[in-house]
């Protein structure tokens, strides 16, 4: 099974716009957020911690991974140029003579959507930027998204109204242009030692989206680190995907 490892670009509440009034570390979140549920079927996916920046941890020696532990790295971004320009982009390192398909392929499917391509046919090359410099270095698979414009009106607008289906177009770039199978063999966990267990929202201590009891099966869908450097596992459980303690799942027969 492939493994992910998504990254949300900076924290919440980053990178405010006047203009628009959002911010770009929640929006970095919240698609994140998206994308390692809709992934959870298809891949490994590890989301590394949300309420760090891994440009700082990794400009300060402080990574909570290791790149090489991961097939694919996708950094989650939006850009701002002072209200007045529109667009998204996939971006990679200049000097990256791999295969596009699964980035052009995403970003195709965000066109389609409505958002104008930037760069050539929505792809721009860099080598300015440190996260994707190392896995450069490391040679280990690395592109980073700039969704759209968060201090852009229109593109806001359009966002708002379709980050569900700009979620999935990312999703599907990724599951289909990879090849990756929808995964039955899902690892089932038995939460135990406690008498109700929290689902949270993400790998950390915070928003619980769902509370099951001891005894209950869950799926372990992949893991998630918390700002501690502590695994979490995603699970599902029903219809709701979220993450738990680890302490207190036993891995059992399915
Ligand atoms: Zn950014």
């Amino acid at each position: 099974m492939k493994s992910i490892l998504l990254v949300s670009g900076h924290k919440s509440g980053y990178n405010k716009s006047d203009i628009t009034g959002v911010n770009e570390g929640d929006l970095n979140i919240e698609l994140v957020r998206m994308l390692a549920v809709m992934l959870a079927d298809y891949a490994l996916v590890t989301v590394y911690p949300v309420d760090r920046d891994m440009y700082q941890d990794n400009r300060e020696n402080k990574l909570l991974v290791n790149y090489k532990d991961y097939d694919y790295i996708f950094e989650v971004h939006f850009n701002a140029y002072n209200g007045s320009a529109r667009g998204s982009s996939v971006q990679l390192h200049t000097d990256y003579t791999g295969g596009i398909s699964v980035e052009q392929c995403i970003i195709d499917n965000i066109a389609l959507l409505g958002f104008k391509k930037r760069g050539v046919n929505g792809i721009v090359r860099r080598n300015d930027l440190m996260n994707m410099n190392k896995a450069y270095r490391e040679k280990v698979d690395y592109a980073l998204l700039e969704t759209c414009f968060y201090d852009n009106k229109e593109d806001m607008r359009l966002y708002e109204q379709k980050k569900s289906e700009v979620a999935w177009a990312i999703a599907d770039g990724i599951i289909s242009a990879f090849g990756l199978d929808m995964d039955s063999s899902d690892a089932v966990g038995i939460v135990k030692d406690c008498s109700s267990l929290n689902v949270r929202e993400m790998p950390n201590h915070e928003n619980i989206i769902a509370i099951v009891k001891a005894g209950t099966k869950l799926k372990i869908r992949g893991a998630g680190k918390d700002s501690d450097g502590d695994i979490w596992y995603q699970v599902t459980y029903k219809n709701v995907t979220g993450y738990v303690w680890p302490k207190y799942i036993e891995f059992v027969d399915r």
